[in-house]
């Protein structure tokens, strides 16, 4: 399952960047996805569940998934207009595939307990 081994670098890269003691107490980890970044929140959520098992560092944290939808930018009439149905075409008729949102996969805060209870 391709959201486990996502979850685990989620893990890796915060610990790369906090000290130990900190890592003990993340609490929250809010993650955006882009509609194309073929991250299913449902599945991460249980992909989570899973691995917070056998990593008892992250054991009192929760994940919370953000999806973001797909934005694209419009070279004829320099709009950014919301793709819909996958259909990728900006509200002046034009098809357009210069996406500006949509393939984000990124944590984009993480929220720690305040003191050590
Ligand atoms: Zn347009």
């Amino acid at each position: 399952m391709h959201e486990v081994s996502l979850v685990n670098s989620i893990f890796r890269s915060i610990e790369l960047e906090f000290p130990k003691q900190d890592v003990e107490r993340v609490r929250g980890i809010f993650m955006r996805v882009g509609l194309l970044s073929n991250v299913e929140p449902v599945l991460m959520q249980s992909a989570f569940a899973a691995v917070i098992e056998t990593e008892s560092a992250f054991r009192q944290a929760t994940l919370h998934v953000e999806v973001l939808p797909i934005l694209v930018h419009c070279a004829e009439c320099d709009k950014t207009s919301l793709v819909e149905n996958y259909k990728f075409v900006c509200a002046c008729g034009k098809p357009s595939n210069n996406i500006v949102q949509g393939t984000e996969l990124l944590i984009h805060k993480v929220e720690f307990a305040l003191d050590d209870d």
